[in-house]
């Protein structure tokens, strides 16, 4: 069989006055008018309890969206169990029947639900028109698409040498066990290729995604089982993280883990599967995206409104809630004047409020805690000496999380800004002097534990050569001329090393085979 040549899907620009503008603010409406109570999904069943959380808009909230169903560590046994008792069936079934539920479920969203997925995303994570469409529609779109492919690609490699009177080849066979996938808030994509890229290759999933993400994790749970996915193959639970953790992390029959989220939290769940090495039946597959510090360089040469652009998109888009997002940046002391005042130019010219709003193009953090983190930072920011506040450092929690796109400018190139992750509109500038590129290089590669997304900006090719070399291992996606966000599926596989994960690329054939696990059998005749 082949499946069909993927291509990116197109982005909708919700211009105003267009049909595509007015389908999502229906949705927007519809979202915003529907209190429910959220259930949990095991084994294809719908479950509720007693115990409810809320969801609520970051940018608003005082106004309950919809309620959900929290569970507790039964619940996590039962989807296990349901994962397991849907496993056989699932695991023997034709790669191209279960290639066709996620193709459908691309269409799906491609189609229909794509309003209804995108009002949910901004009006549960905060994200405006533009960050939703790129997010729940056209990543989601391509990683299931992409997938595909590359699932097929798998099955039908090139099998290996067979001598005269022997055949031998290789299966790819889904893990032994379930996997768990432990979902961020912050895109609905990765909410869900972390689950469906593991069922795709015949494996079946407990999925946890934050608690900041039920309304769309909800939503997509719907559309898969609209597309047909088979009961128990992906099992949703809403259940307190480390509760969760001591039932799936217990379990023999405990797989792998496909994970995106903090450094702390992957490196304590890593911790308890080295304890618990020895009650698995197989060593588990641990897949994990964390956490960055990721840094745009311009050197002297550099395009200032190439810069400035770079860096604004780059720091702010979505809050700066990326982890592939600009959060430190080395700016060339000759071009700093012109970068500063076209930066300055565009932030002033920046809304801020909540997404209903077309115009907003800086929307809330995505909750309290984030809030006051953030807060924290830039207190201590107007505190320290050798530190200046050239844009924003106001914040407000009254209505929603709002935090103005802050833009600090540090004498001390360690300052902690340069080196911690914050996850917020916060952006640190150091200023070097031009002559001292090749120092600056080393800075970046040792200011930070992290190594996911950089770039470098710059027309000479000695510079760029140099920092490509230089900054190898700093940066699992490294852009020339481009801001450090954005990887597109099928274009940049997305992930990287050090402190930021195990570098398995989101969205690509390395990632599907980490869901395998190969057989090779040799057959004498
Ligand atoms: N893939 C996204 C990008 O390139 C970032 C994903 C993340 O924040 O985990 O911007």
């Amino acid at each position: 069989f082949n499946v069909p040549t993927p291509e990116n899907e197109p982005i909708l620009g919700y211009a105003p006055g267009s049909k595509e503008r007015e389908l999502l603010k229906a949705a927007l409406a519809e979202a915003r008018s529907k209190k429910g109570d959220i259930p949990m999904y095991i084994g294809g069943k719908a479950v509720h309890t007693d115990k409810k959380g809320t969801v609520t808009p970051p940018h608003d909230h005082q106004h309950v969206l919809a309620q959900y169903s929290i569970g507790d560590k039964t619940h996590v046994q039962q989807a296990i169990d349901a994962a397991l008792a849907a496993k056989p069936q699932w695991e023997n079934l034709p790669w191209e029947q279960r290639a066709a539920i996620f193709l459908k479920i691309a269409e799906l969203i491609s189609g229909p639900y794509r309003y209804k997925l995108n009002a949910a995303t901004m009006l549960g994570q905060s994200k405006n028109a533009y960050q939703a469409e790129i997010d729940a529609a056209c990543e989601l779109i391509d990683f299931l698409r992409f997938n595909v492919s590359y699932m097929a690609d798998i099955y039908k490699q090139q099998p290996p040498v067979s001598p005269k009177g022997v055949w031998n080849r290789v299966e790819q066979r889904p893990l032994e066990g379930f996997v768990f996938a432990l979902t961020p808030f912050n895109f609905t994509a990765i909410a869900a290729n972390l689950p469906t890229s593991a069922a795709l290759m015949g494996n079946v999933v407990v999925w946890k995604p934050a608690d900041t993400q039920v309304y769309a994790a909800n939503l997509l749970m719907e559309i898969f089982r609209e597309a047909g996915l088979p009961d128990g193959v992906i099992n949703l639970v809403y259940v307190d993280g480390p509760e969760a953790g001591e039932v799936i992390f217990n379990s023999p029959d405990f797989a792998g883990i496909h994970f995106t989220g903090s450094t702390a939290v992957f490196q304590n769940i890593w911790k308890t599967i080295g304890t618990n090495i020895h009650k698995y039946k197989t060593y588990p597959r641990i897949v994990g995206e964390t956490g960055g510090k990721d840094f745009i360089l311009v050197h002297g040469s550099a395009d200032a409104e190439v810069s400035s652009t770079a860096i604004i998109r780059g720091a702010f888009e979505y809050q700066g809630q990326k982890c592939s997002a600009a959060s430190r940046t080395y700016i060339a002391k000759s071009l700093w004047p012109k970068i500063k005042e076209l930066m300055l130019r565009d932030l002033a010219t920046f809304k801020m409020g909540g997404t209903e709003d077309f115009s907003n193009f800086i929307n809330a953090v995505i909750d309290d805690r984030s809030f006051t983190k953030l807060a924290k930072y830039i207190d201590q920011a107007k505190a320290d000496k050798g530190v200046e506040i050239i844009a924003g450092g106001n914040y407000d929690k009254s209505k929603g999380y709002f935090i103005e796109p802050t833009v600090l400018v540090v004498d001390d190139p360690k300052y902690t800004t340069m080196s911690e992750e914050l996850f917020g509109p916060v952006l640190t500038v150091y200023v070097y002097d031009d002559a001292d590129f090749d120092q600056v290089l080393t800075l970046i590669d040792t200011t930070s534990g992290y190594a996911l997304t950089g770039a470098v900006i710059a027309q000479d090719r000695y510079a760029i050569d140099k920092a490509s070399y230089a900054l190898r291992n700093a940066a699992g996606n490294f852009y020339i001329n481009d801001k450090c966000t954005g990887a597109v599926v099928g274009q940049q596989p997305f992930g990287g090393a050090r402190g930021s994960g195990t570098n398995d690329k989101a969205g690509s054939m390395i990632n599907l085979l980490r869901w395998a696990s190969p057989r090779t059998i040799k057959e004498t005749f």
